[in-house]
């Protein structure tokens, strides 16, 4: 049981809310801690462009290990955070380390671009264009090697505030570009292809993983493909897990593939050992 806020009423929950509300908490409070200490980590996984056969771009995706809690997948990581705000230190701290990154690479010769997951809340921050520029100037990495994956959801509130799509502009102008990530399970608005700055569809791997099966998701998946081109956008394909996917997918026209079948989510070191193979 639980007091509601100001009151003396003794509100009842069931045992699993109680127990969702107090891992929650434990959450917020661990992962405080953890963005406090940098003790979050960050996994690369690399996409193949598929001209020149070679990893052009690999994705930044945060990795979650806490002593007292263990493992907090993303999935259960990232909604928590946006509902708390912490996602707005979760990206900043992902922006530093993949520029970082980008840059060592860089200064090794390995020509990368890195891509990184943003949340719309961190878009609601009026200063959000102008921290990541700054960050940008801090660590020396040139905008043209980063771009940031958006989802459906944060193309929808984007839409309707003028002030998001004008940050986006903004970054776009400086050589940051976007990638429209999950592309076809969201609000499923086209509109936001007209809209917004993108460079990039990038096609959700719920299709990719029915795409053997089913003759309809073929059809479905080759005509994103065919729009993205029509609209001059690059349509990287997500979750491909096998030779059979990426095939089909290549012959409808797909400029990258990422998934399994190229490689999991790696540490950046090994990154550079799948560079130099
Ligand atoms: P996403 O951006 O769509 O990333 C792709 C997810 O699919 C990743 O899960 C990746 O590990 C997984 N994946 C990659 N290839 C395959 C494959 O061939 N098969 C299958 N079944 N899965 C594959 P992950 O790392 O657990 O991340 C889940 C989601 O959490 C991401 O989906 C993204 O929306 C979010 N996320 C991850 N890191 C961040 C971050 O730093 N910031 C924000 N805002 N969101 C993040
Ligand atoms: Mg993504
Ligand atoms: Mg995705
Ligand atoms: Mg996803």
């Amino acid at each position: 049981t639980v007091r509601e806020a100001g009151g003396d009423k003794i509100v009842s929950l069931s045992k699993a809310t109680h127990k969702a509300l107090n891992r929650k908490a434990l959450i917020e409070k661990r992962l405080l801690q953890a963005l406090d200490q940098k003790n979050l980590k960050v996994l690369y996984q690399p996409q193949i462009d598929v001209y020149s056969r070679k990893i052009t771009a690999v994705e930044a995706l945060v990795r979650w290990e806490d002593e007292v809690i263990g493992v907090v997948s993303p999935d259960e990581l990232i909604p928590i955070a946006e509902e708390t705000g912490l996602i707005n230190n979760i990206g900043s701290f992902m922006l530093e380390k993949a520029c970082e990154q980008v840059l060592t690479w860089k200064k090794a010769g390995l020509d990368l671009k890195v891509s990184i997951n943003s949340s719309v809340r961190e878009f609601r921050d009026k200063n959000m264009a102008q921290s990541i520029l700054e960050t940008l100037a801090k660590t020396g990495c040139p905008a043209s090697l980063i771009q940031i994956e958006i989802t459906e959801k944060f193309a929808l509130e984007a839409e309707a505030a003028t002030f998001i799509t004008k940050q986006m502009r903004k970054l776009e102008n400086e050589g940051i570009s976007f990638i429209l990530d999950d592309f076809g399970t969201g609000y499923g608005s086209f509109r936001y292809m007209q809209i917004l700055p993108i460079d990039t569809l990038k096609i959700d791997k719920t299709f990719t993983s029915s795409l053997l099966k089913s003759e309809k998701t073929q059809k479905l998946m080759n005509g994103m493909v065919q729009l993205g081109k029509s609209m001059e956008l690059k349509v990287v394909a997500e979750g491909v897990e096998t030779a059979e996917q990426a095939d089909l997918l290549i012959s409808y026209g797909c400029d990258a593939i990422q998934g399994y079948y190229i490689s999991k989510p790696i540490p950046a070191e090994e990154i550079e050992v799948l560079l130099v193979k």
